[in-house]
This record gives structure tokens, C-alpha cells and sequence, in this order.
């Protein structure tokens, strides 16, 4: 069982090994750093806004109010992304200690079912053999991981690195908001809004960017959603306000 274990985690290793997907894996990181500065932009942008309408010059609740969006926030992002992680990582585990039983105990079953994916791949029947065979003397796993299970080598295989990663780019992002709404100015939702825009406006330029996306739609899109954010919960702060007040 020990053994067993011991060999799982090292094919799986070996198969998210850094070989020529450097480039690729940066990317995932710096797209997901993105996403998650986004996150914390128009969270904690809704949040302080709507308190700020609710109960204007009321520093203490706004901080208050603020400083809880970013740390519930990045919280909830870190410990999502480490059971999202985790979950995916025993998954792969359970597949590939399959997979590396099925390779030892039923090799000519194995070869002809990668033979027959490469097959429905469109190759042909003499090519598809080839390929198997070729693919199975050089790394047989890796070959099974790729086009039978679908493991992708670039995806994020340590939960904590990953919740890590999420908490630090949400509070990053989440920052703008909080500094902002709090600077001792005539009109800080107006301030805060414009920075959020900003903001918004580069999240959107990068992921598209990183993406290989058209940059216009992108950023329209990012930069209309968080605004109808902020317009939601300042409408929202507003009410409750007059409601309460
Ligand atoms: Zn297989």
C-alpha cells in the first residue's frame, strides 16, 4: 500500500515535471493572479461602496465593513482553490494508480486501447500502432495520462500553493477599493469607482492579452460587469440607508 502509494505520487510528479511547458505554466499562474485580483476588485469595490452610500462619512463602518470583505474574501477564494486543488489531485491520483496497475498487469490490452485513441484521433490504423508502440517504449504513463485520462502537466498540483497564490492576488486586487474608499477626499464612492475602473481596465487588458483574446470586448466586458457591481450595491447602500437612517 506504502509502495504503491510512494509510486503514484512519484509518476505523478514526473508527469507535471517542468519539461518544455515552463512558458505554460507561468501563464496558468499569472491568469489565475489575474482572475483573482479581479475578484478582489469588484467584491470589496461592491462592499465599500455600498456602505459608503448607506452611511457616508462614516470612516469606522466603512473600514470596518471593508477590511472584513477583503479578509472574508481572500479566505474563501484560499480555501476554494485548496479543496478545488485537492479534490482534482486525488482524482488524477486515483487515475493514473489505476492506470500504472492496468500497464503492469494487462500491457497488450493497454497498447491496443492507446492504439485504438490515436485511432478516433484520426490516424490511421498502421500510424496509430506505430505511434503506441513508440509512445509506450518511451514513457507509456505519460502517453496514457495525456490521451486516455486527459491530465493536463500544466495544471496546479499543490493545494497550498494554489490557496496561497489566490489569497495573496485577491487581496492585492482587493486593496484598491479598500485604500481608496477611505482616503480623507470630497467624494471617495467617486474616487473609488474611477480606480476600480482603472483597475478593471487592466485586468481585462492582461487576461485577454495572456489569453490570446480580442483586448476590446475583454476589457468592455470586465469594466461593464464590475461597474454594474458597484452601481447594485451603492443603489442597494442607498435604500438601506434612507431605510434605516
Ligand atoms: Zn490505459
Amino acid at each position: 500500500m506504502g509502495d504503491d502509494d510512494q509510486e503514484v505520487e512519484a509518476a505523478i510528479a514526473h508527469l507535471h515535471e517542468p519539461h518544455d511547458q515552463a512558458v505554460g505554466q507561468r501563464l496558468n499562474w499569472l491568469r489565475a493572479g489575474v482572475l483573482g485580483a479581479n475578484d478582489g476588485i469588484v467584491s470589496v469595490a461592491g462592499v465599500v461602496v455600498g456602505v459608503a452610500a448607506a452611511a457616508p462619512g462614516n470612516v469606522a463602518a466603512i473600514a470596518t465593513a471593508g477590511i472584513a470583505a477583503v479578509a472574508a474574501g481572500a479566505f474563501s477564494m484560499a480555501g476554494g482553490e485548496y479543496v478545488s486543488v485537492s479534490t482534482q489531485r486525488d482524482t488524477e491520483k486515483a487515475l493514473i494508480a489505476k492506470e500504472i496497475r492496468e500497464l503492469k498487469e494487462m500491457p497488450e490490452e493497454e497498447l491496443a486501447e492507446l492504439a485504438g485513441l490515436y485511432r478516433q484521433r484520426g490516424l490511421s490504423a498502421e500510424l496509430a500502432q506505430q505511434v503506441a508502440e513508440e509512445l509506450t517504449a518511451h514513457d507509456a504513463l505519460a502517453a496514457h495520462a495525456e490521451v486516455e485520462l486527459g491530465i493536463d502537466p500544466e495544471e496546479f498540483t499543490n493545494p497550498w500553493v494554489a490557496a496561497l497564490s489566490s489569497f495573496l492576488a485577491f487581496t492585492i486586487g482587493a486593496l484598491i477599493p479598500f485604500v481608496m474608499i477611505l482616503l480623507p477626499i470630497g467624494s471617495p464612492i467617486i474616487a473609488t469607482a474611477a480606480a476600480v475602473v482603472i483597475g478593471l481596465l487592466l485586468t481585462g487588458l492582461i487576461s485577454a492579452r495572456l489569453g490570446g483574446a480580442p483586448v476590446l470586448p475583454a476589457i468592455m466586458r470586465n469594466v461593464l460587469m464590475g461597474s454594474a457591481t458597484m452601481a447594485a450595491t451603492y443603489l442597494i447602500g442607498l435604500l438601506f440607508g434612507v431605510a434605516v437612517g
